[in-house]
């Protein structure tokens, strides 16, 4: 049985104070939940408050990106060990955002992906077609590719630790969440394509999370889904009590 995992990608929102705002509001609305795993992913401004905040709690920190070198010329970006150093155990990889909007690519995805696993930290790889591609009726081979680019070099014990977000781009933002059904598609369709690359063991293991104006109202009708592991929230998690009541769908 796989274990649920909600995280908040909260984005470029949030200063410092703000941020720390929202953690002490939402923390002890889910201190009892013991059975999903939960995460935030504030800014990188905010990651050392936030972790510090949530130490000791059932509340982990992820990063929203994360290079692939240990250190060196690369202005803007962030290396593993200053996430890990940080108490950081999850980052958000390839997201549509840093696709479209600062060029990312598959290879970059795949090694930031590496980079990061390598340090202890959990890749939540974000895959998901355009709304061109789903009217064209190409998003599950679109989709596909992208999973196989992200696996590339990744032994299948190392596939079983990772986490995939289907986040379709029409969705995201849009509050045009996707069908329970069209989500449930497309992560079967991802399981067995890292069945195909990984092996029925590793398929079996990992987690894949479903990503696009998820909301208290559909989470679990989400989560009823059998190859629909957790949400990647963006905007929902913004609001302690919306995303406090995401991360608790199995008690609507
Ligand atoms: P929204 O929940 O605001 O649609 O954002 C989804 C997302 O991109 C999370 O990474």
């Amino acid at each position: 049985m796989r274990r649920p995992i909600i995280a908040g990608n909260w984005k470029m929102n949030k200063t410092n104070s703000e941020a720390m705002s929202l953690v002490k509001e939402f923390v002890p609305l889910v201190s009892g939940v013991d059975d999903v795993d939960i995460v935030i992913c504030p800014p990188a401004t905010a990651i050392a408050a936030v972790a510090d905040a949530v130490k000791g709690t059932n509340v982990a920190v992820g990063a929203q990106n994360v290079h692939w070198e240990e250190s060196g010329a690369y202005t803007g970006e962030i290396a593993p060990a200053m996430l890990t150093e940080l108490g950081v155990t999850y980052s958000i990889i390839g997201h549509s955002e840093r696709r479209q909007y600062f060029g990312e690519t598959d290879e970059g995805v795949g090694r930031r992906a590496h980079a990061a696993l390598a340090h202890g930290i959990t890749p939540i790889i974000c895959v998901g077609e355009s709304l061109e591609i789903r009217e064209k009726g190409t998003y599950l081979d679109f989709v596909a590719a992208q999973v196989k680019a992200a696996l590339k070099g990744f032994k299948p014990d190392e596939v079983k630790k990772l986490v995939i977000a289907y986040e379709p781009i029409w969705a995201i933002g849009t509050g045009k969440t996707a069908t329970f059904e069209q989500a449930e598609e497309v992560c079967a369709h991802i399981r067995e394509t890292v069945k195909a690359e990984a092996g029925a063991e590793a398929a079996d293991a990992m987690r894949i999370q479903y990503g696009g104006s998820v909301k208290p109202a559909t989470i679990k009708g989400l989560m009823e889904k059998p190859n629909v592991d957790g949400a990647l929230v963006g905007g929902a998690a913004l609001k302690a009590k919306d995303f406090s009541e995401i991360v608790k769908f199995k008690e609507q």
